[in-house]
């Protein structure tokens, strides 16, 4: 790393350009970045930072990962992009590995997040309606995150990110999460799903009792309703198994994915069971881009990443990350609570996030927040021991903790 660049490279001027000609929808820290290796980041000024964001628990193989680029490179030098008009070798091995290794028996390909929940309630409503044609409504959880377009964000319990946009699409009801009885309470005739993160992510790594999603699914079969998870930020080993749903003992109907998918290569899919997805017939729903030869071959190499012996290393990552925090809570009162699910980490501060993660970024480290007072660690799931000390160091310092 670094050689590209070994004149470092002035990010003032990248970063006037920048306000110029970028819209001004993101709050982006006066940061560069030009390369990455593993779990660090290289700025224009060639400075490292320890990456414990990884572009929001997207680049789980790390930055650069050999294999990931390869196989990009390799089937950018073979066939870049076709129509869904035609079948495609990677799309097939991927949906094959996915169904192979979930609940699902079909899958569906597209390009974000969002799209993936997009294409999630279309397919709902449509199957919903084939056991009663009145039923549309979908009820998801308060404090949720699932896009940014117009239904994605009328499924987001969050009226923050809603101002300005109303009217939103109808048939989205929001209750309170970890908590199955206000779903019962809300469902009614027109009930088609329940869709849920099951840890809430964006939410601010809220983490439901161990119960609430089995009881969400004694629900769904008691009332015939659709479960659909949505692990576009859980899944594909984030939280220390494949997908979050395996620690709740219940499988979805329905689930999205995106992020970590393609490990750095925009990518989402939905996926279902038969039973739901034969209802996705042809010219019910389609992207132009979705599951393109380039963008399977990212995921493929991803999968292929995703062993028993990587995801037992991922959550043996986690609890030793977790433990050091919850040591470092025990010598702070800067710290409310520690939670996490493998790699997927959320700390409650008494003081501004904000203020913390511009500190740390100023020693090297590189943390998000879900909220005013909430950091979150969402590093590689490659990250080594070493790094993960070298994080809680950084962090130990900036919160004044002494050694
Ligand atoms: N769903 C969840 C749980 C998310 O965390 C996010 C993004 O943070 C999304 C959906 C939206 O994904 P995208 O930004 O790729 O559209």
């Amino acid at each position: 790393m670094g050689k590209q660049f070994a004149v470092a490279v002035p990010p003032q001027k990248w970063i006037k350009k920048g306000e110029r000609v970028l819209m001004p929808n993101y709050a982006r820290f006066p940061l560069v970045f030009t390369e990455g290796s593993g779990s660090i980041l290289l700025s224009a000024d060639n400075t490292p930072y320890l990456d414990f964001v990884s572009g929001i628990a997207v680049n789980s193989l790390g930055h650069c990962n050999k294999t990931l680029v390869n196989a990009i490179c390799k089937q950018a030098n073979t066939l870049l992009h076709i129509s869904n008009l035609y079948y495609n070798i990677p799309q097939i091995e991927l949906a094959e590995w996915l169904t192979e290794h979930s609940f699902a028996d079909q899958a569906f390909f597209c390009n974000s997040g969002a799209e993936a929940n997009e294409a999630a309630i279309k397919l709902a409503r449509l199957f919903a309606k084939t056991i009663n044609p009145q039923r549309f409504e979908i009820i998801s959880a308060e404090n949720s995150f699932h896009g940014r377009t117009l239904a994605t964000l009328a499924a987001t319990g969050q009226k923050k990110h809603q101002k300005g946009f109303e009217p939103l699409p109808k048939g989205f009801k929001h209750v309170p999460f970890d908590d199955a009885q206000a779903i019962e309470k809300a469902i009614t005739p027109k009930t088609a799903a329940i869709f849920l993160e099951p840890i809430q992510g964006e939410g601010g790594v809220k983490i439901p009792k161990s119960n609430y999603l089995a009881e969400v699914r004694k629900l769904c079969d008691k009332n015939n309703l659709l479960l659909i998870f949505d692990e576009v930020q859980t899944g594909m080993g984030r939280t220390g198994t494949l997908f979050a749903y395996e620690q709740s003992g219940i499988t979805p109907d329905i689930m999205t994915l995106a992020k970590g998918l393609g490990g750095g290569f925009p990518i989402g899919a939905m996926l279902a069971t038969k039973k739901i997805s034969t209802v996705f017939t042809p010219g019910k729903h389609a992207s132009t881009f979705g599951g393109n030869p380039l963008a399977c071959s990212a995921a493929n190499a991803v999968t292929q990443q995703m062993t028993p012996v990587f995801l037992k290393r991922t959550q043996g990552a986690g609890q030793y990350l977790l433990k050091k925090l919850v040591l470092m809570q025990s010598q702070t009162g800067l710290i409310k609570e520690v939670r996490g699910a493998g790699l997927l980490v959320g700390i409650d501060l008494l003081v501004p996030a904000l203020e913390v993660m511009k500190k740390a970024h100023n020693k090297g480290l590189l943390l998000s927040r879900t909220s005013e007072n909430t950091l979150r660690m969402t590093p590689p799931l490659t990250v080594s021991r070493k790094e993960i000390d070298q994080a809680v160091s950084i962090l130990k310092e900036v919160l004044g903790v002494k050694a």
